[in-house]
């Protein structure tokens, strides 16, 4: 019942309390995460809108352009813009080289001009003099009606010179020429001129910040060039990196190489846009604005122009950069584990915020929920401590209440016995029944035997009251121990007899005294006689000892009958403890003795033991302190005061 209390009481309220605190916390957490996905959402919005408003001039833009016109992107951003037909992707310097290559073929074969190579190229075939090559050209030349066409001639001319090894200055100085000519001076394959020289002239061991300058001007007109064109830049890049003079010229070399590469690098990727280019159609294609990201250097590539014909292409990264305050960290594409979808607009395209997708911690919350939870521990753990203080409480109150009722059933059994044999007794006297003066003796002896028993059952109980509440005066005087020993012995003569003991008593000589109150070390020694006599069951021996040992003066007190278990040593010793032995339970007591005996002892600074095994009978030991004294009235142990022996 006790039981079911506690547990109602404290341990309920207690698993309540732990069971709603974890409920509040994990709401709490819960609620975060969703605000936290509320805010990448918020954030994956903003970084959409952002990213279609920094694209949608660049569309609008671009697609306005015309090359053809000389004009250059208007955005930095933009990498080119293509034409869609059907389902091929036109690359925009595809047009552009056709149309080089188709005027340069068409101004060769015009009339006027082309016998006058044709017949330079057949004498080219036959062994002759060098003049009459170089005279042949020099006539082309004359004849040509068109730049284009007498920049053809001196190419032609420049190259004979050049492969007859004759007259290498006039070759050089005709490639130098061709240096100046413009990006749309092409041969029939429509490289320019301009960069077939420049890369002679290298290979002739021929570099000048000429040659560097022609090549820096055909990469500045355009972000890109047809990928002949840049195949021989990258050719000429190298070697003028290779042929520089000083470190100057190395830097400027190398940064040429590396535009050069990164030409190459954007010809590939287009090319390879243009094959993969049916699979994104039906995407661009889409009436809402789209971009699909395509590439290891990642494009945008989105659609404008009626039904979406143009195509335009714009630097991933160079757009990303702009958009760093809408919260986003990098752009990834679909393979990267974390990151959101941006959505519609831009399939496959994820933007990494902060959080990186996962829930974060937010340590200061964190420690908050920490110290909440410590709390909380420490609530618990209090509660629990309090629980069990409680339950010990109310164990020992329970104990205390039973041994209080064992306590007065046995103290109205001791005082009845005594008194029912008084009584018989004395009426037995009364009503003059007795024979002789022998068994009136013998009956007064029993009646004044019963008495003493009374009187020394009511001091006992009487000391032990007082002594508990602390309202024990003490009267301590030197005193001879044996004295004390004596007397109870005298008080218990009768008893003793009567069940027949024999007490074996050795008391050694020259004692000291020491200082005590005498009535109740008396009084300890007849609780351990007394007990001697009820627990000897069958044995009739007691040995009664007072020595001397380690500066202690000890009194032992011996008996041979039913002993205690080792488990009920110490507990014999509280008050209105009895043991639970079988045997015990036909014995009368009130559970007081030892406790006085222990309150006596205590008192006078000393200790008592015991020594005992069950059916082999139980030694007891009260140990005083030799130099221990005390003076008249004194509450507790004082230094003796000298007195005569043998008072
Ligand atoms: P009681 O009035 O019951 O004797 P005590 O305080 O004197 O009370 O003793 C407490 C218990 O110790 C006893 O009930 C008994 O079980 C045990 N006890 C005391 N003295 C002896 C002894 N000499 N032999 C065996 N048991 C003893």
């Amino acid at each position: 019942m006790q039981l079911v209390l506690l547990v109602a009481a404290v341990l309920v309220p207690c698993a309540v309390l732990v069971a709603l605190s974890v409920r509040i916390i994990g709401q709490e957490r819960e609620l975060r995460v969703k605000r936290q996905a509320d805010e990448q959402q918020q954030i994956v919005v903003r970084a959409r809108d952002a990213l279609l408003a920094a694209l949608k001039p660049i569309l609008l833009d671009e697609v306005r352009v015309d090359l053809r016109l000389g004009q250059a992107y208007r955005h930095p951003e933009t990498v080119f813009v293509g034409w869609a037909e059907e389902d091929r992707l036109v690359l925009p310097w595809e047009p552009e080289r056709d149309q080089a290559a188709r005027n340069c073929r068409e101004l060769i074969s015009q009339p006027g001009f082309e016998p006058a190579i044709s017949a330079c190229e057949q004498l080219g075939n036959q062994p002759h003099e060098l003049s009459l090559t170089t005279g042949c050209y020099e006539r082309a030349v004359a004849a040509a009606s068109h730049p284009q066409q007498a920049a053809y001639a001196r190419w032609l001319l420049a190259q004979a010179l050049d492969a007859a090894g004759g007259r290498p200055e006039q070759a050089a100085q005709l490639f130098r020429g061709l240096l100046d000519e413009g990006p749309e001076v092409t041969d029939a394959d429509g490289i320019p001129l301009g960069l077939h020289a420049a890369r002679v002239l290298l290979q002739g061991g021929a570099a000048d910040g000429r040659i560097f300058s022609r090549v820096e001007r055909d990469l500045a007109a355009r972000p890109w060039l047809p990928p002949m064109s840049s195949f021989v830049v990258t050719e000429i890049a190298e070697r003028l990196a290779r042929a520089a003079k000083n470190p100057e010229e190395k830097r400027a070399a190398e940064e040429l190489t590396r535009k050069a590469a990164a030409l190459v690098r954007l010809l590939q990727q287009a090319e390879a846009l243009q094959n993969d280019f049916p699979r994104l159609r039906a995407v661009l294609s889409r009436p809402q604005p789209s971009w699909v990201t395509y590439g290891d250097e990642v494009w945008l590539v989105g659609a404008a122009g009626p039904q979406g014909t143009a195509i335009v292409v714009v630097r991933g990264q160079d757009v990303f950069g702009r958009l760093a305050a809408t919260g986003v960290t990098r752009f990834a594409d679909s393979r990267d584990p974390g990151g959101e979808l941006l959505g519609e607009a831009f399939p496959g395209l994820k933007v990494v915020m902060a959080s990186n997708g996962s829930f974060i911690e937010d340590p200061a919350g964190d420690l908050q929920r920490r110290a909440f939870y410590a709390a909380l521990l420490l609530v618990v753990l209090v509660t629990m401590f309090a629980a069990y203080l409680l339950w010990r409480d109310l164990k020992r109150e329970m104990r205390s209440s039973e041994l209080r009722a064992q306590f007065v059933s046995s103290v109205s059994h001791e005082l009845k016995t005594p008194l029912t044999a008084i009584r018989m007794f004395a009426e037995t006297l009364q009503l003059g029944r007795c024979g002789g003066p022998e068994t009136q003796s013998d009956y007064l002896g029993t009646i004044v035997n019963e008495c003493e028993r009374l009187s020394r059952l009511v001091d006992g109980v009487l000391l032990f009251s007082k002594a508990e509440q602390g309202k024990k005066t003490w009267r301590f005087r030197p005193v001879e121990l044996a004295d004390a020993l004596q007397a109870a012995v005298r008080a218990l003569e009768y008893p003793l007899s009567q069940q027949g003991f024999q007490l074996h008593m050795a008391i050694e000589d020259n004692l000291p005294r020491i200082a005590a109150d005498r009535d109740a070390l008396e009084q300890a020694i007849l609780n351990l006689l007394s007990n001697a006599i009820k627990y000897s069951g069958d044995a009739r021996d007691i040995d009664l000892s007072l020595y001397r040992e380690n500066g202690e003066v000890v009194v032992k007190v011996t008996d041979h009958g039913i002993g205690i278990a080792p488990e009920e040593h110490a507990r014999i010793f509280e008050k209105f403890y009895r043991a639970a032995a079988r045997e015990n339970q036909f014995i009368p007591g009130t559970g007081l003795g030892l406790a006085l005996v222990a309150q006596i002892v205590k008192a006078h600074g000393g200790r008592v033991t015991v020594d005992s095994a069950v059916g082999k009978g139980s030694t007891f030991y009260l140990r005083f302190p030799v130099e221990h004294a005390g003076e008249e009235g004194a509450p507790g142990p004082r230094p003796p005061t000298p007195e005569p022996r043998g008072r």
